[in-house]
């Protein structure tokens, strides 16, 4: 069901708008926009971070010039909390942790303050960090309380014993150890609530005869973010938080905290965070396909992350991923029109992007 309203809402959008296929096909360079090929390879010496705030059908026709600068503000902060760690010696887990924490407090986006509704009116949140030299990881599902899920995700990993944990229990567990929670009420922000009452609004017309045409755009049905960084001892990690789909079913979880899909990390490899259509990130094993693609095929960082993408998308994904290998390559690949996106370049500069 929730597939099905994914669906109508992608057709919906399509209906109204150029094809995704094509808007990807389209090169940036007759767009006249930066391909986000110029962006990889970047070599950082020792460390590195990469941020995203969600990938998306992201339209320059409907931002503001204020609203951009509120998304582009809350990505240098993420990647200024993460690097300052990272430039300090901190590890990657510290700074990734930092990063996605700052994207949660910040109601432009899809985690933490700015979560989406589900299809009954509350916010379940999920999260995932994994640490790439021991293959540690910690997820959370289903959060209602949790101010900063990122967080508990990591103390799943460090003081659990378990690798995911959801719902009241995790939320047992949270206050066990003193991890803030928040009524349900700190989650609201009318900007979420209207696009559920769109998006279910879009929905009863499906059921009804020839309704009228709603058009209901990514930044309506998802998002999320991540922050994945390699720091000075060689150490790689993976960090992924959201509030998951609107209108999705209560219990409904998503890639965001499947270790192997939507994060991943590995020090013989690559960390990765995706964000995009969580069913198929889960089903084609987004994350971990990067790392194996390396691993197992010897392929470069960027080459590996975009046939994880392309397998996504041949299941019927859209979405984006951003990731890190050892040496420092970053690569930040979506289908989309748009990916919230910033990574720290040569000479510790900050590269914040949104478009194609
Ligand atoms: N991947 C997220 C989820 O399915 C949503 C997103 O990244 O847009 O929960």
């Amino acid at each position: 069901m929730l597939g099905a309203n994914c669906f109508f809402a992608f057709l919906l959008f399509s209906a109204a708008s150029p094809a995704l296929a094509q808007e990807s096909a389209q090169s940036p360079a007759a767009s006249g926009e930066k391909a986000p090929d110029d962006q990889l390879h970047m070599q950082t010496g020792r460390i590195g971070l990469v941020i995203h705030g969600g990938a998306g059908t992201i339209e320059r026709s409907k931002m503001t010039p204020q609203r951009e600068r509120q998304y582009r503000s809350g990505l240098e902060r993420a990647l200024a909390a993460g690097y300052e760690i990272l430039k300090q010696g901190g590890s990657s887990l510290d700074a990734t942790e930092a990063a996605v924490r700052v994207l949660e407090d910040d109601p432009h986006f899809n985690a933490g303050k700015g979560s989406v509704f589900t299809s009954v009116g509350t916010n379940e949140m999920d999260a995932a960090i994994m640490d790439g030299k021991t293959l540690s990881a910690g997820a959370v599902a289903s959060l209602k309380h949790v101010k900063n899920p990122i967080s508990l995700a990591r103390l799943v990993m460090q003081k659990s014993g378990h690798v995911m944990m959801d719902g009241e229990g995790a939320e047992a567990f949270a206050r066990e150890n003193g991890v803030e929670l928040v009524d349900q009420k700190y989650f609201f922000t009318q900007e979420r609530w209207d696009a559920l009452q769109k998006i279910q609004a879009a929905e009863k017309h499906r059921t009804g005869a020839a309704g009228k045409r709603i058009l209901i755009t990514d930044e309506d049905r998802h998002g999320t973010v991540g922050a994945v960084a390699l720091d000075k001892n060689g150490n790689l990690a993976a960090a992924t938080s959201t509030g998951g789909t609107t209108n999705k079913r209560p219990g409904r979880v998503g890639d965001s905290p499947v270790v192997g899909a939507g994060t991943y990390a590995n020090n013989a490899t690559c960390a990765v965070s995706a964000t995009g259509d969580g069913e198929y990130f889960i089903r084609a094993t987004a994350g971990h396909d990067v790392s194996a693609l390396m691993e197992y095929r010897g392929m470069p960082l960027k080459e590996g992350a975009q046939t994880a993408l392309e397998k996504v998308a041949k299941l019927g994904g859209t979405g984006g991923l951003i990731a890190i290998d050892r040496e420092g390559n970053m690569t930040l690949p979506f289908n989309t029109s748009g990916m919230y996106r910033g990574y720290v370049g040569l000479n510790g500069k900050f590269i914040v992007e949104i478009y194609q």
